[in-house]
């Protein structure tokens, strides 16, 4: 959930507040009910650091690149052929 900051034009009172993306935007400031300057402020929303794209980066390493050839028979053992003049 996305934290908005916002700003009062007219009284300069500033506020955040948590709302979804599917929220209306403030337009009349709580205090004097003057315009509003919306600030987006991404602390609320992490994207990098805390090793987010770290630990999905690896998962998707060791998971999907190299697949097992499990239906290809190997000849485990060879006979060397020694009579071979
Ligand atoms: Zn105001």
């Amino acid at each position: 959930m996305p934290t908005y900051a916002y700003a009062c034009k007219d009284c300069s009172h500033a506020f955040e507040i948590v709302q979804s993306f599917s929220d209306n935007s403030l337009t009349s400031c709580p205090e004097c009910q003057g315009t509003l300057r919306k600030k987006f402020n991404s602390v609320g929303v992490v994207f990098k650091g805390s090793g987010f794209y770290r630990t999905d980066s690896r998962d998707t390493k060791g998971s999907t690149v190299a697949p097992a050839p499990a239906a290809a028979p190997a000849p485990a053992t060879a006979p060397a052929p020694a009579a071979a003049s």
